[in-house]
């Protein structure tokens, strides 16, 4: 099934281990008090594990129905949550993660946050991306309305989908973003549900020519100080583990990685960046197939990128990947260079005739 809303902590979403409570930290960051604040509400409430989203968010697994109003509660007064739901709900926005006090991104990201009473209403899946650093980071990750850095050194408003923007004035930026939410609800927005799929012509203050920088380049690690970085394996990390770091605060990404500020080191070992997999069966309704263990024996015999997903919603990676196994009826749909859900080179596969096919029994 294809949910067309994204869960929020005020309106969790039932999975095969609980509720999921997603937290939505400002600006993609925690302060010490806050990390460990989740870490005790996931093990005093949940199950404990903690997984990071593909939109920098935090969900607590594995919370009971009874547990779900003192755990909301704890998070509210973590300011983690905002007391109005409404609100809560329009907090989708995903934060150039770099960010330092004072330039463009935490300057726009924070004026965001700040106004989100001026927000129409938006599908639940709607969100911005603010990517004011020097060089754009999140062109892959999750978003309708981007701020980001435009070709000529500028900021630029874009549209996802399209490929280039029009020049912002210099503290207008908030101002246009509301105005395209309002734009892309005026136009009909809601029925297609995402800007990727709303084909109205753009209007003109929005459709500028001007593209963006180039990213800044790959590998990932290189976007990050890599000595505060800490990759964790399929964005999952238990809050036990969590509660000893020493950090002073805490940022979240979408690429699975997390910062931690005042440290000078990562912690894990054994970490892998290079596959992909959502938490499959039994823990989401949806999957008919395990994922996160195939994946680990499956990625060191794969070049390049794996996405293992229990469905073809594809929640793990929205990008394609070069190999891609898609769970359908208790099998699994293999297709390459795809997104989950593709069309499949060769369907219907079971783990041992993946793990032969691709060069172990
Ligand atoms: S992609 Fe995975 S986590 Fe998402 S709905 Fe499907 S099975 Fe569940």
């Amino acid at each position: 099934m294809i949910r067309g809303w994204c869960p929020t902590a005020w309106r969790p979403m039932a999975a095969g281990d609980g509720l999921l409570v997603r937290v939505r930290p400002r600006l993609g960051r925690l302060t010490r008090e806050q990390m460990l604040g989740v870490c005790d509400a996931a093990l005093a409430w949940g199950s404990g594990l903690i997984d990071m989203t593909n939109r920098a968010n935090l969900q607590i697994r594995g919370v009971a129905e009874s547990n779900w109003e003192p755990l909301v509660a704890a998070l509210v007064a973590l300011g983690l949550v905002d007391p109005d739901p409404e609100l809560e709900a329009r907090r989708a926005i995903l934060v150039a993660p770099q960010w330092a006090v004072g330039d463009d991104t935490h300057r726009i990201a924070s004026e965001l946050e700040h106004r989100l009473a001026w927000l129409p209403d938006l599908p639940g899946k709607v969100g911005f991306a603010i990517d004011a650093g020097e060089a754009p980071v999140l062109r892959d990750d999750p978003a309708d309305f981007r701020v980001e850095r435009g070709a000529s050194g500028g900021l630029i408003l874009r549209a996802d989908g399209r490929d280039s923007g029009a020049a912002l004035v210099p503290g207008s930026e908030v101002d246009a973003l509301i105005a395209f939410a309002e734009w892309f609800v005026a136009s009909g927005g809601r029925d297609a549900g995402r800007m990727a799929r709303h084909h109205a012509p753009l209007p003109r203050w929005a459709a500028g020519a001007e593209h963006p920088a180039p990213p800044m380049a790959q590998p990932i690690t290189r976007r990050l100080p890599v000595e505060a970085a800490q990759g964790l394996p399929f964005g999952r990390i238990d809050a036990e583990t969590l509660r000893k770091s020493d950090a002073e605060a805490m940022r979240t990404t979408p690429w699975r990685i997390v910062i931690f500020e005042g440290v000078t080191h990562a912690t894990a070992t054994g970490v892998r960046l290079d596959a992909d997999a959502c938490v499959g069966a039994p823990a989401c309704p949806q999957a008919s197939v395990e994922t996160r263990a195939l994946a680990i024996r499956l990625a060191p015999l794969i070049d390049g990128r794996l996405h293992v997903s229990g469905c073809a919603k594809g929640c793990a990676r929205a990008a394609p990947a070069d190999v891609v196994l898609t769970g359908r009826d208790g099998r699994y749909d293999l297709a390459f260079a795809a997104r989950a859900g593709s069309v499949p080179t060769i369907p219907g596969l079971d783990a041992a005739q993946l793990l032969t096919y691709f060069g172990t029994a």
